[in-house]
């Protein structure tokens, strides 16, 4: 099952969670996807060995000039503009192009052909601790993420049975979107101020509409405002672990280790996120089966 550890803000600390519960998780039964493609960085605690890299190209229109007609169908039918005539030249605009192939079926003298851009690339790799790690970085001025998440998202293969912990993109934009779609359960990573609140309630209402079951976990939660607690109880949004501000926490993950592996006390919490996930995912499983 897919549980994708989400944040509606960066810097909440989802990476940091997201990697933990791997290292928590028993040994062969993980494997760990980061589609947070514009700036990956669960590689840097895993450091992964063996990395196979693929590069990752999308569609875009390729028109030849001596077919064109001019007729215009192929900038009707974008609803991107990113084809349209201009001075009785067809001109395409590769950033804010979709990959649709919309343009190339409508068009009546065949004189569209698929081209490709490079968007980035694809890795995975082998960690020490039993598991794999896949990841997507994006080209340096590229914008179009989603296509790339999807390749990420392509290599989850159910039907393995293991726990897929996918670290999704900050935000709620198209490519958390894409991420978090056909998550089995989110894990919300938020914190206790009213930024992190405004945030988190921006994510529940997209995840609500996504059919996703999801539950929090405050980090840094030392203010005690009982803002997101409050928030919470009002949804009947379980807070399933608060992991408290500490400066050794602090040093351990600039230092690109495992929480898990340093500090006792913040290993059981991880250890008790991951029990209740379980327990979270087995009721989701039971009542998928129940209503069937
Ligand atoms: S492939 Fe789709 S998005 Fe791209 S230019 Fe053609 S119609 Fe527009
Ligand atoms: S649809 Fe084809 S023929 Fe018509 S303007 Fe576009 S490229 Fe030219």
């Amino acid at each position: 099952m897919i549980v994708t550890v989400a944040s509606g803000k960066g810097g909440t600390g989802k990476t940091t969670v997201a990697v933990n519960l791997a290292v928590i998780a028993p040994e062969g039964s993980v494997e760990v996807f980061d589609c947070d493609v514009e700036e990956p960085n669960a590689h840097l605690f895993i450091k992964p060995e063996n990395i196979v890299t693929k590069e990752i190209s999308t569609m875009i229109p390729d028109v030849d000039m001596n077919l064109c007609t001019l007729c215009g169908e192929c900038e009707k039918i974008c609803r991107f503009s990113a084809i349209t005539m201009i001075a009785k030249k067809i001109m395409v605009f590769p950033e804010m192009c979709h990959s649709c192939k919309g343009c190339s079926m409508v068009c009546p003298a065949g004189a569209i052909k698929e081209g490709s851009r490079v968007l980035g690339s694809l890795l995975t790799g082998q960690s020490s601790r039993g598991f794999n790690l896949t990841w997507g970085e994006l080209r340096v001025g590229e914008a179009m993420s989603p296509p790339l998440i999807k390749q990420v998202k392509n290599k989850i293969d159910k039907g393995i049975g293991k726990l897929f912990i996918v670290d999704a993109p900050p935000g709620t934009s198209c490519p958390a979107v894409v991420t978090l779609r056909d998550a089995d359960f989110a894990l919300l990573v938020a914190e206790e101020t009213p930024f992190g609140l405004n945030d988190l309630a921006l994510t529940v209402e997209g995840l609500k509409k996504l059919g996703v079951p999801m539950g929090i976990v405050l980090n840094r939660a030392d203010m005690e405002n009982g803002i997101i607690d409050d928030y919470a109880v009002r949804e009947n949004i379980e807070i399933l672990q608060r992991i408290p501000f500490s400066r050794e926490a602090a040093k351990v993950c600039a230092k690109g280790h495992f929480l898990v592996d340093e500090l006792p006390e913040i290993k059981a919490l991880f250890q008790d996120i991951y029990l209740k996930i379980i327990n979270n995912l087995n009721s989701i499983q039971k009542s998928d089966k129940g209503g069937q």
